[in-house]
């Protein structure tokens, strides 16, 4: 849904002005989530050109089949793009994931990048952690790509099994360990015959996205491809 100027959104404008996620300054009525000049400076990646090949896609090569790789931007800790990744996963903001979902599904569709995928899957939290935070940043990207493109969101065919307790450092974004058999395929036939596209909100090891992956290639004739907002493996 493209957003339309209504007075509505005029009036709300100037009694609850927005600001940008990232530089803080004030958004004007057809901006949302960042500013212009904030959004021209964020570091895309340009993957969505080459999905089949690029250093995000050949990340998962040897580890898992995968048909198509993405990801929005180049992520670097203590910089803007980590800044909005922090606002959308503990900043108590899930409008942003699904907001940013929009954005890049509408930046890829460009690209093609949507062409032959059939279903969204989103990596699932923990149930408690879920609970703890109030939302799924993954689920909430995957809701505005699936607004966008009109594909199917997934949200039950897989479960998070584990849980470690308070690890807000460890886990900052991903950890290696305990992420292998943290995933669970609860449907088989929801991912079966489909090309599933897995949408994180970041990826740094890519280990998380290989664990839900060999999950969901349990189910028959699967294809997989993964997106996310930030890739952090830009060394
Ligand atoms: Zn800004």
């Amino acid at each position: 849904m493209k957003p339309t100027i209504s007075l509505l959104a005029r009036l709300i404008d100037t009694l609850a002005p927005r600001s940008c996620t990232i530089c803080g300054s004030r958004l004007t009525v057809t901006e949302e989530v960042m500013c212009a000049c904030c959004n021209q400076c964020l570091p895309r990646t340009g993957y969505s050109k080459s999905a089949f090949d690029n250093r995000l896609s050949r990340l998962f090569w040897g580890r898992i089949p995968i048909e198509k790789g993405a990801a929005l931007f180049f992520y670097k800790a203590h910089s803007d793009t980590s800044r909005l990744l922090y606002q959308l996963k503990y900043g108590g903001h899930p409008e942003l994931g699904e907001r940013l979902g929009q954005i890049v599904a509408a930046e890829f569709a460009q690209d093609g990048f949507f062409d032959g995928i059939t279903a969204v899957l989103p990596v699932p939290l923990a149930r408690q952690r879920e609970r703890e935070r109030g939302y799924n940043q993954s689920v909430e990207i995957a809701r505005g790509v699936c607004e966008e493109t009109g594909l199917p969101l997934l949200l039950n065919a897989l479960e998070r099994i584990t849980f470690h307790g308070s690890q807000t450092q460890k886990d900052r974004w991903e950890r290696n360990e305990n992420v292998d058999k943290a995933f669970h395929l609860l449907d088989a036939s929801a991912v079966s015959n489909q090309h599933i596209l897995l949408i994180d909100d970041v990826i740094t090891s890519g280990a998380t996205l290989v664990a839900v992956a060999k999950e969901v290639l349990k189910g028959n004739n699967v294809k997989v491809s993964v997106l996310s907002l930030g890739f952090a493996n830009n060394g």
